[in-house]
């Protein structure tokens, strides 16, 4: 797909068209192996590569010696890389664990986003992952809610795909979690009960790496509420709400 020409489709039902294949530019990584114990793709992993380009991030993914790698890869001009075919597993995700699930590789189809952490995703990135991830969470029956980023999985070990990604815009097409309507908590409750509370509304939606409060709130918030700064407050559990009745 050339650049922009994703943006240029039409939608069915909010999600971009997904039936356009998509044009990857083929670079296999030799950091694949088999999905363990005969696991499908049943959750989608995003990133940013932390690296100044493209062409270095993708030497790396496909070096032996860096152990690393990712189904694909999106460019900041919108070009698409693909490493490692979907039915294998690709080396992306580590230590960590989501829904008490472990092993998230042999779980999950990576995406590497290029972008250093530090500046906003382009409009030809955001694009092409659109209809990537129509297209995989169509072709694995992946739901939105399966649809995490690396600090959801890992928090505290990593921080992708950071502050800047705008996880809102992929909800709205029905290609992440989507945070229902809750305008306002009406909770007064202590600050144990409240960290109680949070601590569980967390691990119900997902989070369930052993990690303590502290380090479970900066990955939330990096999700959902990326401004905050301070202790916990009543508002950071409203996305965490899984219905409009919740809080
Ligand atoms: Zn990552």
């Amino acid at each position: 797909m050339s650049q922009g020409q994703a943006g240029q489709q039409g939608t069915k039902g909010g999600r971009p068209d997904t039936d356009a294949p998509l044009d990857a530019i083929w670079s296999p990584s030799p950091n694949q192996s088999a999905r363990r114990d005969g696991l499908r793709p049943s959750m989608v992993v995003l990133h940013y590569t932390a690296m100044q380009g493209a062409e270095a991030a993708l030497a790396r993914l496909c070096d032996p010696a860096a152990e690393v790698s990712a189904h694909y890869l999106i460019g900041r001009d919108g070009r698409l890389w693909q490493m490692v075919p979907e039915s294998q597993r690709a080396w992306h995700a580590g230590a960590g664990e989501w829904r008490g699930q472990g092993d998230i590789n042999s779980r999950s189809i990576g995406i590497e986003l290029d972008n250093t952490g530090g500046h906003p995703f382009s409009e030809p990135q955001m694009a092409v992952l659109e209809v990537l991830l129509a297209q995989i969470l169509r072709r694995w029956s992946i739901l939105p809610e399966a649809v995490i980023g690396h600090s959801d999985m890992a928090p505290g070990r990593k921080c992708d795909p950071g502050p800047r990604f705008d996880w809102a815009r992929l909800a709205g097409l029905g290609l992440a979690r989507a945070v229902p309507a809750v305008s306002g908590s009406s909770l007064q409750e202590s600050d144990a009960e409240l960290e109680d509370l949070f601590c569980r509304y967390a691990r119900d939606l997902g989070y369930t790496a052993a990690v303590d409060t502290a380090t479970l709130l900066a990955a939330v918030r990096l999700r959902y509420r990326p401004w905050a700064a301070g202790p916990l407050v009543a508002e950071d559990l409203i996305p965490l709400a899984q219905s409009d009745l919740w809080l």
